[in-house]
């Protein structure tokens, strides 16, 4: 998970990492409240920030500068619905505004490829990372048995060619950063820019943070952090049903048992979708796992069925440890429970099973003729007819 800016610098403080101060508004009439709490607390200028899961906000547009009150009220309201690489504001944070000298570069992140951390760091920030001259970049792998000590996270600071008068107050944020990548689970934390102000201090100017979900169990507070507004309906309703969803932008809906089974099936149909079929293309991911039973199915339709873009749905099970025949039951108890939810399933069903007891499963599944529900033996012709029955159907 991504968290806001905002959210961001509110973990960097409680970690004691320095933040300018300010409060996140949802209203111009909020940003001038707040602009004008801080000019009074002594803040010469305020800074008016887009607050989006987007980088490049302030080529956007999406960061000004204000001297007054009113200026940052205008700012909110020219900043607030604006759209960002697609993602609308609807928050805006309202910070002291700071007097940089410097802006520098520093994260630190999972570096998967080498199974271990990373901290990049540079004396050239503000810019994408991906802008930064290479040969400027300090890369320094962190053992996660070392972890980072105040001497170390000089030696970080160091290594991006930072200059003497910034080191000391690097180092010590950089050090404190580390607890905030460790103890909150975090698979990056970005401060871009990391600046040197005027009057020599170090300050985390921007944040960004990527909370790794898989640790969600042992962290209680990363709940709260989730972005319930924007999330998509469907992945929202799938999330609150425990389904493995996740909403694609084509035509045929894909449910599968296994996460390897599913992404592949995504690719079979994207190619039997090409061409011939105009086109069609996956409109969802979604792995029901292993114990398919009536009930998951059941739910797993109503999903891929509330997509509207849906105009067909393959379903596309290798029976192991849950059998085909378990799983021909719960899609014939699916359309029972279905029918009784009042939903009906009006859109063809293309189902593909193999593996254990395919025999069996494929008897019941005829035997009940469902409507609208027809069985092909292999993938590849599975997913053409699914690509094809999408074609018809639009
Ligand atoms: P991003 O464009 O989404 O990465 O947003 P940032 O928070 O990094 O802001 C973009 C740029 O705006 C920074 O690199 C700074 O140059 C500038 N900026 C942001 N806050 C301030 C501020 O308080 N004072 C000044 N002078 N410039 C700021
Ligand atoms: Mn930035």
């Amino acid at each position: 998970m991504d968290l806001f800016e905002h959210q961001a610098k509110e973990l960097f403080a409680e970690y004691g990492v320095p933040v300018p101060t300010g409060k996140v508004a949802h209203t111009p009439q909020e940003a001038r409240a707040i602009a004008a709490e801080l000019i009074a607390a002594g803040s010469s200028k305020v800074v008016v920030k887009a607050q989006v899961k987007a980088g490049g906000r302030g080529k956007a547009g999406g960061v000004k500068l204000a001297d007054s009150a009113e200026e940052a009220e205008a700012l909110a309201a020219q900043i607030l619905g604006m759209d960002i690489k697609g993602h609308t504001v609807h928050k805006v944070l309202v910070e002291q505004g700071s007097a940089i000298a410097q802006e520098y570069y520093f994260s630190f992140l999972l570096d998967r490829a080498n199974r271990t951390f990373l901290s990049i760091c540079s004396v050239e920030g503000g810019m994408e990372i991906e802008d930064v001259p290479h040969e400027s970049l300090g890369m320094i792998q962190i053992s996660p048995l070392d972890g980072v000590d105040l001497a170390k996270a000089r030696e970080l600071a160091v290594s991006g060619r930072l200059p003497e008068a910034a080191l000391d107050g690097a180092a010590e944020l950089i050090e404190r950063l580390w607890s905030v990548f460790v103890d909150e689970d975090a698979t990056l934390v970005e401060v871009n820019p990391l600046i040197l102000t005027a009057d020599g201090k170090i300050v985390a100017l921007d944040g960004k943070v990527t909370l790794d979900d898989n640790a969600s169990f042992r962290q209680e507070g990363h709940e709260a952090l989730e972005d319930k507004a924007s999330a998509d309906p469907l992945e929202a309703k799938a999330k609150a049903k425990n389904l493995n969803y996740v909403k694609l932008d084509g035509s045929v809906g894909i449910i599968g048992n296994g996460a390897g089974l599913v992404m592949s099936t995504l690719d079979v149909v994207a190619y039997a979708g090409e061409g011939l079929n105009g086109g069609q293309r996956p409109a969802n991911f979604l792995d029901i796992g292993g114990g398919a039973s009536a009930e998951v199915m059941a739910n797993g339709l109503e999903i891929v069925l509330g997509d509207p873009d849906v105009r067909s749905v393959f379903v596309n099970v290798f029976g192991g440890i849950t059998s085909c025949d378990a799983v021909a039951n719960g899609i014939v108890s699916a359309y029972a429970l279905l029918a009784d939810r009042g939903e009906t399933v009006d859109r063809p069903l293309v189902v593909r099973l193999d593996g254990n007891n395919a025999e069996l499963g494929r008897k019941i599944l005829a035997d009940a003729a469902l409507p609208g529900v027809e069985q092909v033996e292999t993938m590849d012709d599975a997913a053409a007819r699914a690509a094809q029955l999408a074609a018809a159907g639009a």
